[in-house]
This record gives C-alpha cells, sequence and structure tokens, in this order.
C-alpha cells in the first residue's frame, strides 16, 4: 500500500517516511501542496498524510480538492492544535488528526486504522487458498504468495480478494467494481484492467502467468486456481 506524505519539513517527512516503510507501505513524498495534488492525482494512492502549513496550497484546501474526487483516507498533521484549527481540517474533509510534536508509533497507528477495512465483510476472502500457495489477510491488508507478502495497494488487495471469495465465479467488471469498492469507487469500468493488469505483474509465476486470474472473454474475470 502506498502513503503520500505532503511535508515540507524535509526532516520530519524522512522520519514518517522510515517509520511507514519499517511497517510495509510504500512512500511518496511531496513538499508542498500542488505537486502533493499532482501526485496524488497521478499514482495510486491509498492514504494521505498532510501538513497544514504548507508553500503554494495550505492543507486544508489540498484536502478539499482531494475530496472532490477521492475519499482516500486523509491524516493531518500539523502544528496548529487548538479546537477550531481541529475543526477546519475535519471539515475540509480529513479523516483524522495528528498534532505535532508527535509520535511516530501514534501516528502509525492511526495510519492503521484508516487503512483498515472497515469491516472483514462476506466479500473478503479470508485464509489460504489453492493448496496453501495463496493467502488473503484482511487484518493487514496484505496477499501473501508462500508465505511471502506480495506489495499491493489496497485496491488491488480488495479487487483480488473479491476474486478468491468466490473461486468458481466469473466477475464482470460492474461486479467487482461495485463488490470491491461499493460507493467508492469514482473510476470507470476499465480502469479496474489496469489493476488486473498490474495485480497479474505482482503475482505470476512458472505455471499461473496470469497471476491467478483468469480472463472470460466477453464477460470479465475469475480467480484461476486449477492446476
Ligand atoms: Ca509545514
Amino acid at each position: 500500500m502506498k502513503i503520500l506524505i505532503v511535508e515540507d519539513e524535509a526532516s520530519i517527512a524522512e522520519v514518517v517516511s522510515a517509520y511507514a516503510k519499517r511497517e510495509g507501505y510504500e512512500t511518496v513524498c511531496a513538499s508542498d501542496g500542488l505537486s502533493a495534488l499532482e501526485i496524488f492525482f497521478h499514482d495510486d494512492i491509498d492514504l494521505v498524510i498532510l501538513d497544514i502549513m504548507l508553500p503554494k496550497l495550505n492543507g486544508e484546501e489540498v484536502c478539499r480538492r482531494i475530496r472532490e474526487k477521492s475519499s482516500v483516507p486523509v491524516i493531518m498533521l500539523t502544528a496548529k492544535s487548538s479546537e477550531s484549527d481541529v475543526v477546519s481540517g475535519l471539515d475540509s474533509g480529513a479523516n483524522d488528526y495528528v498534532s505535532k510534536p508527535f509520535s511516530p508509533r501514534v501516528l502509525m497507528a492511526r495510519i492503521r486504522a484508516q487503512l483498515r477495512p472497515r469491516e472483514t465483510r462476506d466479500n473478503i476472502a479470508s485464509g489460504v487458498f489453492a493448496d496453501g500457495k495463496i493467502e488473503i489477510d484482511p487484518e493487514r491488508v496484505e496477499i501473501r504468495k508462500d508465505g511471502v507478502p506480495v506489495p499491493v495497494t489496497k485496491s488491488e488487495f480488495l479487487i483480488f480478494s473479491t476474486l478468491v471469495s468466490r473461486p468458481i465465479r466469473t466477475w464482470s467488471r460492474e461486479e467487482i467494481i461495485r463488490t470491491a469498492f461499493g460507493d467508492d469507487y469514482d473510476g470507470f469500468d476499465r480502469t479496474i484492467d489496469t489493476y488486473i493488469k498490474n495485480l497479474r505483474k505482482k503475482l505470476a509465476e512458472p505455471g499461473h502467468e496470469n497471476g491467478w486470474i483468469k480472463t472470460i472473454y466477453g464477460f470479465g474475470y475469475r480467480f484461476d486456481d486449477e492446476k
């Protein structure tokens, strides 16, 4: 999963990035509001850590613009800590608020809380599949192949675990979107193809070059656990 860290103080960005990497997340950093939006709208970001006092565009405005298009979790990170600042941060659409100076461990706990699937729903597979080769762990939002974690984004995780949840079922793109993302999704049907392509790249292996995902032409996809 990938976290966008928006912070103009390089030392803070470095500390947050180091802790996040240790937790197994990918990180990408932006040091001003405009480049943060640029990155956000061109990358598959799972969560945003957002400073408020930023060059070019402040954090509240950045958050507002993200919210016009996306429900990705945003955690505000700021030196401001008066009640009215907290309220205006949350009003701009932030999911959580951590004031500086902060404990990186507390911040990591807040990140985990935001990224955990809201409920372990029926459509999220959980456990071991394909004779133990594939393991799906909703608690950690992790796919493991032969016991080794495969770095996937939250969207990729939701799509793959949706397919795995009903192994013999073929899913149309629209069904995948509805089941995996519910109302959170605002892309096009065909965006699913891009996610599938990425998943295949990450999961492919000899004998399963398709990354355990079978294309059913003219209809959609299904989990391919045939030997
Ligand atoms: Ca700042």
